[in-house]
């Protein structure tokens, strides 16, 4: 029997550097149950360090967590990856880094990048620069997602900065995605209405893209599966057996 789940497929940790310190394992965890979400993809910029603590910490979590990573590629787009597994997205992050800057962040001019256990306590901070374009294209990318076996979306493709159609104009016609994602700055209605060609193509999600706590406050995607797993995700993308992305504007 199929069912709803609601997702939110897009939140960042406080390692990345324009999140808020408030976004630690066990609040990230408690306000997802707050909202009743059941699919909760956790996605730092260009990195995966916090997704240990954050699938440590959700032993317990009624619902699936998906690790991903949000990619910045050579064209200055976000495109988030999603994978079976800590350590498959573990794997994917070396890949990322092999491919970004050697560069430091300056935690003063773009912010702090904790590390964090499972409660939330600082354990450390990433030297690295996350907060950069990673020397692969979109294209590279998803064929990199795609052999380890992950899901991959373009993030927030009506926005002007970091969506592929402001910096690309448009999505590429032979690109495989497994679905696009609206911000929630764009109603579903509106976002039907200036896309439709998107909405023809492709299984459509709104995500929070939540930087802080109340960014959370945001449910639009429903799920309709047999269960919160991975591989009924993919098969709601392809439409697999009634599975699919069910969108609400208002819950
Ligand atoms: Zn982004
Ligand atoms: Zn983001």
């Amino acid at each position: 029997m199929l069912k709803e789940f609601p997702a939110d497929l897009h939140v960042h940790t406080c390692l990345s550097p324009c999140a808020e310190d408030e976004m630690v394992p066990p609040n990230i965890l408690n306000m997802a149950r707050l909202m009743g979400i059941k699919i909760l993809g956790v996605a730092d910029h260009n990195s995966a360090k916090n997704l240990p603590a954050m699938v440590e910490a959700s032993c317990g979590f009624d619902g699936l967590i998906l690790p991903g990573i949000e990619v910045q590629t050579r064209e200055e787009v976000h495109v988030l990856c999603y994978f079976e597994s800590l350590k498959v997205a573990m794997e994917f992050q070396d890949f990322i880094y092999e491919h970004l800057p050697p560069k430091k962040n300056d935690p003063r001019r773009l912010g702090r990048q904790y590390l964090v256990d499972k409660m939330g306590n600082v354990t450390g901070e990433e030297e690295r620069l996350l907060i950069a374009s990673a020397d692969l294209s979109v294209d590279e990318v998803a064929e990199k997602v795609f052999d380890f076996g992950g899901i991959f979306i373009p993030a927030h493709v009506e926005r002007m900065s970091f969506g592929i159609i402001g910096q690309l104009g448009f999505i590429p016609e032979d690109m495989k995605v497994h679905a696009v994602e609206f911000s929630k700055n764009v109603s579903v209605d509106e976002a039907r209405y200036r896309f439709p060609d998107i909405f023809a193509k492709y299984p459509v999600v709104f995500s929070s893209d939540a930087h802080c706590l109340k960014d959370m406050v945001f449910k639009k995607t429903y799920f309709l599966l047999e269960e919160p797993t991975f591989e009924e995700v993919k098969r709601a993308f392809k439409g697999w057996g009634g599975r699919m992305v069910v969108l609400k504007d208002k819950f």
